[in-house]
């Protein structure tokens, strides 16, 4: 099967959590440290999900100097399956780069979301690009086993991934 082929999810994103992901990913960011989130949606009619909320788990990150990671630890992953709500599933990751914003081999191969449709955001200055919107991040979606950059749009106040 063709990525053309792939009926890939129409995604919606609203300022509510957008917001929520600036304030942890910037409270995180001020300490010189990448953070790292998964945001749980909801279906809506049709193909079109809506995010509902951004779940911080447990991490640990470091900040070498030379360079930044960050690791969601066994008990965050615990954790992510304990509070995704009924009718609700993981289709986005966020996370903080210090500076610009692009997908890493790290997070290439970060294991995180590996469903066919799943998306990436990479947000860039530790969080503070958020200010600007999903439009200044680098978003991705695993399309036939590869993260390819696909850019989101605004609509009103949200953000639309995916044309469906
Ligand atoms: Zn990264």
């Amino acid at each position: 099967m063709t990525s053309a082929t792939v009926r890939q999810l129409t995604l919606r994103i609203g300022p509510d959590v957008l917001h929520a992901a600036e304030a942890f990913l910037t409270d995180r960011g001020a300490d010189g440290l990448e953070a790292a989130g998964l945001v749980a949606f909801r279906a809506r009619s049709g193909c079109d999900s809506i995010a509902e909320t951004l779940i911080a788990p447990d991490q640990v990150a470091d900040n070498t100097g030379l360079g930044c990671w960050v690791q969601v630890t066994e008990r965050g992953k615990r954790e992510l399956a304990a509070r995704l709500q009924a009718g609700c599933r993981y289709l986005a990751r966020i996370h903080s780069h210090p500076g610009r914003a692009f997908h890493s081999p790290a997070d290439d191969a970060n294991p995180a979301l590996t469903h066919e449709g799943a998306i990436s955001i990479v947000v860039p200055y530790f969080g503070l690009g958020l200010r600007r919107g999903l439009g200044v991040c680098a978003v991705y979606r695993l399309t036939a086993g590869r993260w390819m950059p696909t850019q989101p749009r605004a609509d009103g106040n949200d953000w639309v991934i995916g044309s469906g």
